[in-house]
Order: C-alpha cells, then sequence, then structure tokens
C-alpha cells in the first residue's frame, strides 16, 4: 500500500554529493539512523586485453592499443593480408570492418568493468544481457545490516519525494536488521554458523527495495560492450543504467578510440546524455 504524503514519518537529513562526487567516495551518513544514499554510480575500467604478436607474422601496425592490435592481426589472419599495400591505419581497418558487419573480429578484445554505487534494480537490467561473464555481491554471504541505497536524482530533487525515499529505505533497512536478529535464533540448531547467518539473510532480504545498493563485476567482449552501448544508451533507456552505459563507453572510447570511436554522445531530448552510432550490426 502506498504511503500518503501527510502521512509520511520526519525527515531525516543525509549526505548528498551529486554534484562533484569523488568517484570511489564511500557514502557516509551522520548517524546510525540515517541510510547511507547514493547519487552517482561508479565504474572502474579493471582488466583488458593483451596481445603478443605471433614471432611467424610480418606484419606492423600503427596501433599502440593491444587490443586494436590483437583484432587487425585477427582479421588479417583471414586473409593472410600482412603486408597492407594500402597503408590503412588501424582506425580505416577497424572502421571497414564495422561497415561490413565483420563483427566476429571485433570478439577478440574484451573489458572487465567493476560497477559499484548502483540499483539492484540496475543489475537486474544488466544481467538480461546475456553474453556478460557477472561476480555480483551476494546477498546470502553479505549483511545487508548497513546497506546504502541508490536514489534517482528525480526524487532526490523534489523535497517531498526526497522525504518519502529517505523514510522508506531507512524503514526497509531497519526491518531486514530485526527480521534477521529474529531468524538468526530460529537456525540455532545449525552448527555451520556461515550457514545460520546464511538462511537469515536470504529471507531478511525479502523486505529490501530495488534501490539497495549493489557491486557487481562484469567481462565482456567488445562485440557484447558495443551491442549493451547502444542498446542502453538509447533516449528511451532507464537514466540509471543510461548513466552506466555512458560511463561505460567513456572509458572504452579512451582504451580503444578504433572500435569505441564511432559513437557519438549527445544530450537528450530529457537533458541527460545519451549516445549513438551509425552501426548497428550485431
Ligand atoms: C529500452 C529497453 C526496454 C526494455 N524493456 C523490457 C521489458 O519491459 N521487459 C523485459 O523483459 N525486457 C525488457 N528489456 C530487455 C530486453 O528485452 C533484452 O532482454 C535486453 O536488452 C538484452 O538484450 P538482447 O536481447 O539483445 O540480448 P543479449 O543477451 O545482450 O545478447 C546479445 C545478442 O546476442 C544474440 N543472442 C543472445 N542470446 C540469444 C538467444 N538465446 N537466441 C538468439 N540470439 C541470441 C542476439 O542477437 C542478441 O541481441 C528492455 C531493454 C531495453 C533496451
Amino acid at each position: 500500500m502506498g504511503m500518503a504524503l501527510a502521512d509520511a514519518p520526519t525527515p531525516i537529513s543525509y549526505i548528498a554529493w551529486r554534484d562533484s562526487p569523488p568517484e570511489t567516495m564511500t557514502p557516509e551518513r551522520k548517524t546510525r539512523s540515517e541510510p547511507r544514499i547514493i547519487r552517482k554510480p561508479t565504474v572502474q575500467l579493471i582488466a583488458w586485453t593483451n596481445f603478443q604478436k605471433p614471432n611467424d607474422v610480418e606484419w606492423t601496425t600503427d596501433s599502440k592499443v593491444p587490443a586494436e592490435q590483437l583484432i587487425e592481426m585477427a582479421g588479417r589472419q583471414c586473409y593472410e593480408s600482412w603486408a597492407n599495400p594500402a597503408g590503412r591505419t588501424n582506425a580505416e581497418y577497424v572502421a571497414n570492418m564495422l561497415d561490413h558487419g565483420h563483427m566476429s573480429v571485433i570478439e577478440h578484445g574484451t573489458a572487465t568493468f567493476r560497477f559499484t554505487g548502483v540499483s539492484r534494480s540496475f543489475t537486474h537490467e544488466l544481467v538480461r544481457h546475456r553474453l556478460f561473464s557477472y561476480s555480483q555481491l551476494s546477498q546470502r554471504f553479505v549483511s545487508e545490516t548497513d546497506a546504502a541505497f541508490v536514489e534517482p536524482n528525480v526524487i532526490a530533487d523534489d523535497p517531498k519525494a526526497h522525504e518519502i525515499f529517505v523514510n522508506s529505505v531507512e524503514q526497509s533497512r531497519q526491518a531486514y536488521a530485526a527480521l534477521n536478529e529474529i531468524l538468526k535464533t530460529k537456525f540455532d540448531d545449525l552448527q555451520d554458523k556461515t550457514l545460520r547467518r546464511k538462511k537469515a539473510r536470504e529471507a531478511s532480504r525479502a523486505v529490501l527495495p530495488n534501490a539497495v545498493e549493489t557491486k557487481i563485476v562484469v567481462t565482456g567482449n567488445f562485440r557484447t560492450w558495443r551491442h549493451f552501448v547502444r542498446l542502453r544508451s538509447a533516449e528511451h533507456t532507464d537514466v540509471e543504467i543510461r548513466a552506466v552505459a555512458i560511463a561505460v563507453l567513456r572509458q572504452l572510447q579512451k582504451l580503444s578510440p578504433s572500435i569505441f570511436g564511432d559513437f557519438e554522445i549527445y544530450k537528450g531530448p530529457d537533458g541527460l546524455e545519451c549516445a549513438r552510432t551509425k552501426h548497428i550490426y550485431e
């Protein structure tokens, strides 16, 4: 049942850092009764492709990026076209592949990101992308007693909506902690302490909202990242996944301009950043 505005409990103050958040800042609160609120995801590129040219291949490229070298070398392997008589740059070689939809070659490049300060509703959408590999924070192993919550800006910008949000997530955090205490005693007969905690947490988490913070490590090849960015940075997507997709794109464009340089970032009709590309081969 929805809470009427008049019934909303007294507002709880919180620490906001939306305007200039340090990338890796940990949300803090002033007292134990205040929920930790997050207003911006943290997107960290943590691993990417390396490349060692085979000794028996006589070929050079102008790219200094291992993933781009690997992708060009793999593409040239198809035709043994090591000579490059046209003097094509790596960017031109890759652009030609993207133009012709020779996308499987792009799959040789990979990147791993760690997303923190993101909500469970974000990861619910993210994991629909089946070709990524995922490792996500376990709510059964890790206690959510001190959980942080991701607040959408549209709620945070409205004082009344913000008040309802803060009170609601704090209530769910307290309900979680209370349930956890009750349920732990129900499993007293279990010898295994970890299993006891796990059983209490897996039931208690039922009261946590979509907004609860989660952390996830995601590995994918460049073809899959291109697909994710194209779908999730479009104008009609959810703003949280769009913000992550744009942050991912910026880092991938820096890592590999030949593969991701065709995406253009622009302001969408809602004033937020979107991205588009003319290449829709997937
Ligand atoms: C704006 C937006 C709104 C959405 N709304 C909803 C919604 O209301 N409800 C909902 O349930 N989902 C929704 N989705 C999720 C969407 O339906 C897809 O599940 C999600 O975008 C993953 O993309 P994908 O299907 O292209 O697959 P990915 O898993 O990203 O796979 C990439 C590509 O691999 C190929 N592929 C992967 N698996 C298979 C397979 N089994 N068979 C054949 N080809 C395969 C396809 O070519 C696919 O495009 C929405 C997505 C967006 C972007």
